[in-house]
Parts: C-alpha cells; structure tokens; sequence
C-alpha cells in the first residue's frame, strides 16, 4: 500500500529534480533554445498522423524503446507507479517535474507508447490476474512490450457493445474468433487488449469479456488499412482461432463492460490533453504575413477565431488535467476536451484553405503551401478516433449540462421503433 510519509522522508523534490537532470544530461542532449520561426526555414511538414514508411517506423521504435529502457531502469520510467510492479511510489508532483525536465532535451519519439501505456497498462493494473499484472505491466513501462487496442469491428464503434468478435472457453483456454478493425499501432505492438462476446444470450453489454492477446500468435493476422492521407497507421486484425490462456482474462467473465469503461475513460484523458493545433499557430501567422493577407479583415477575423478558441481550450484542458494530477479520476470534461480539440483543428484547416486555396490542391513545390494538407485531410479522422463529436456532444449533453437522455438505438422510443421498421422494410 502507498505510504506518502514514507516516500516524502525517502527523497525530496529538490533531490530527485537534481537527480532527475543529472541523468538526463549523461544520456541525453538539450535541445537548443528554439529560434524564432521565419517562414521558408526548415521543415513545412504539418499533418495529424506520422505517415512512416513501416521499415522506418520500426527504427524509430526501437530508439524510442531504448530510450524507455534507460529512463525505467534509472528509476525514471514509471514515478508514480506501484513499487511492486517498477514504479518509485512517488506523488504526481516528482512525475511532472521530470516530465519538464525531459521536455528540455532531445529524446526520441514516445508517441508509440500513448495508447499502451496511457489506455492498455492502466486497465491490466486494475483488472488483470496478479500473474498477469507481474508479466506485462513494468515491461510494458520499461519500453519492453508495447500494447495496442483492439475495441472497434466493421459493426460496432460507437455502439461498442454491439460488437461480434466471439470468446469461447475451450478447457483452461478461451479461443477468440473474429475481426477488429482501426486499430492504430497493431503491426508494431506485441500484446493488445481485447473485448469479445462471451455469451451471446445476455443484453450486449453484459456478454462481453476482455482479454490481453500476444499480437505476434501466428493466429492473429494484420493487414494495414491506408488512409487519405495517403499512410497506413491503422489495420484489420484477425483472429483466427486465437488460443488464449485463462490467466488472460481481464476483470471476471461477462463484465468486459467495466473494463473497456476504464480503458476509454484513460483514453480520453490521454487525447484530451492537446488543445487542436496550438504548436500551428504560429506557422499559421506567419503565412498570412507571407502571403500579405495580414490586414485583409476577413483574413483577421478567422484568424483570431482560431486563436481565442485555442487558448480558451488550452485553459480548459489545464483544468482537467489538474484534477487528474490531484488524484481525480478522468469524468465528462475530458469529452470537452476531445470535442474542443477535433473543433480547434477544423478551424485551423478551414482558416488554411482559406488563405492557400489552390495552392494547397496542387504540388508546386512551393515552401509551406501544398504541405498543409496533410492536416486538412487528417483532420477529419480526429473527429472519430476515440469517439466521434457526436457522441461527445451527447456525454456533454448529458453528463455536463444535464440535458435528457439520448434515446440511443435500443431504446424503445417511437423514433427508433420507426427506424427498425424502415429496416425491415
Ligand atoms: C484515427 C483513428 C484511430 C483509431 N484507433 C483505434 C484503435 O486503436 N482501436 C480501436 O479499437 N478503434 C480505433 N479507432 C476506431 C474509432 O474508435 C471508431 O471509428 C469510432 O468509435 C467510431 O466508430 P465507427 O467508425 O464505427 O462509426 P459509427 O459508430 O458507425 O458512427 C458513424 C456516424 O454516426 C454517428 N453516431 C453514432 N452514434 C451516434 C449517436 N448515438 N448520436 C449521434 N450520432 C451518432 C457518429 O458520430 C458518426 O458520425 C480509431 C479511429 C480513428 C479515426
């Protein structure tokens, strides 16, 4: 159990930021403070998803997995975890001053771990069996294992419970059988977490069950999935007579329900924390300097739309993440700013396109135009991935302002009675 009494006499603040930067300048370099952005210097690159060829991302991989491997075994890797599984059992408050530390120097990409160990970790924390938590959660800290999530079907998104993909208990094993579908990072990642239909005679969202698969079992079977934007983050996976043990199993049988609910209310928190393009906005001015639209009022009028959105977003995301760090649990807000975030970059596409028109349909060549849309075409996918706006304009509806329920397609109400009636028809 955590004792705070004890952790505080164990090492001051003070101590472990020194020690803390001590580390980071022997493994690592500062970065240099970042010169003012001129327009024409640099890269022009701008896009929501990093669309690596898979050979590349696999190098980039295997230096963001050192780089973890250093930080866990120096005792950097999971601060506030429990000491039994690698943690330091430290408050919130020695994660995020080495998180601002870390974000001085120069360290490889860790987008790859967002959805392992921002979704996946914490739901096997809570739910998984004690030989399972010993077996994958400091691995997957220390940058060993990384972990994928394997919710969404062809059938079922944001009706998840509505999903197919089938568990049936074969002696001490369950044998899954099925398709998923989006889901990010599955060719790179070695273990997923998956929810399937265990009894298929409960109401749906009480015959589900989750489970940790190995994503190298010769009985999983990836195919990328490419995207407009002409990369492929994404794929269908397979199982195919998937054999898994029942140590796997996550939460009890048939309550498969509870365990996605704390995996997506993770996920929201770990997308929510972005504010929609902020880091663009700079570029963003620039370019409208460059292309002499500056005191074009219109031109005006958007741009200081996008700003004052982004900044409102930015404070109502500092808000929530505060509650988070003081030991709340991630609730509705994190669906404000999901919904803020996907709306934020909408306007800064919208605001581009206005300012590049043609320029940004045909490759000329030219410095920072054609570039920008790769953003407008990634942008769309923000307002789906980790539920759409319309589902978080429903939780808002509800859960924040109180508003009466959603009807919701199982509901018996008129409206829906109509829709099934149309169906059959
Ligand atoms: C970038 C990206 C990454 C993703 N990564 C993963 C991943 O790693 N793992 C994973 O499991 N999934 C992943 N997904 C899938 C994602 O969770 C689903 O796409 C999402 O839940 C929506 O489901 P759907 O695509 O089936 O759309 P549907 O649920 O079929 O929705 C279609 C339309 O109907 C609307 N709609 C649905 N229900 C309602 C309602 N009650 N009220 C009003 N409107 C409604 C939706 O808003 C949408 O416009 C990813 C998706 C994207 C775009």
């Amino acid at each position: 159990m955590y004792n705070y009494r004890e952790v505080m006499t164990e090492i001051s603040l003070d101590e472990f930021t020194a020690q803390g930067e001590a580390f980071l300048d022997a493994k690592a370099s500062r970065k240099v403070v970042e010169e003012k952005f001129v327009w024409g210097n640099g890269s022009d690159v701008v896009g929501m998803f990093e669309e690596k060829d898979r050979n590349d991302e696999l190098e980039d991989l295997k230096r963001a997995c050192e780089w973890r491997a250093k930080k866990f075994d120096a005792g950097f890797g999971w601060i506030s975890g429990p000491k039994a599984f690698g943690g330091r059992e430290l408050p919130h408050a020695y994660q995020r001053a080495f998180d601002s530390l870390e974000g001085r120097f120069q360290v490889p990409n860790q987008s790859y771990f967002t959805i392992g160990l921002g979704m996946v970790a914490p739901t096997i924390a809570v739910h998984a069996s004690q030989a399972a938590k010993e077996k994958y959660v400091a691995q997957m800290f220390r940058g060993d294992i990384v972990g994928c999530q394997l919710f969404s079907e062809p059938g079922a998104g944001s009706d998840l419970a509505s999903l197919q993909t089938k568990a049936e208990k074969d002696g001490d094993v369950w044998v899954i059988t099925g398709q998923k579908v989006w889901t990010s990072g599955a060719h790179y990642s070695d273990i997923g977490e998956v929810i399937a239909r265990t009894d298929p005679d409960l109401p749906k969202h009480k015959g589900l069950t989750g489970f940790i698969v190995d994503m190298r079992d010769p009985a999983v079977e990836i195919r990328p999935l490419r995207q407009m934007t002409g990369g492929a983050s994404f794929n269908e996976v397979f199982f195919n007579e998937l054999r898994v043990p029942d140590d796997h199993r996550l939460g009890d049988v048939n309550n498969g329900w509870n365990v996605a609910l704390t995996t997506l209310m993770n996920e929201r928190a770990a997308i929510g924390a972005g504010g929609g393009g902020g880091g663009l906005l700079t570029r963003a001015i620039e370019m409208t300097r460059h292309f002499g639209l500056s005191d074009d009022p219109v031109t005006r009028q958007m741009l200081a739309d996008v700003a004052i959105h982004q900044r409102v977003a930015g404070y109502n995301n500092q808000r929530a993440m505060d509650k988070i760090k003081a030991g709340g649990l991630p609730g509705p807000e994190m669906s404000i700013a999901k919904l803020a975030g996907t709306m934020n970059t909408r306007r800064l596409s919208d605001f581009v396109s206005h300012v590049l028109g043609a320029k940004m349909v045909a490759d000329s060549g030219e410095w920072g135009t054609y570039a920008w849309s790769q953003l407008v075409v990634g942008a769309p996918g923000a307002s789906i991935a980790g539920g759409s706006d319309e589902v978080m304009r429903n939780i808002v509806g509800e859960r924040v302002l109180g508003l009466p329920k959603d009807t919701g397609i199982d509901s018996k109400s008129p409206f829906n009675e109509l829709k099934v009636g149309t169906q059959k028809a």
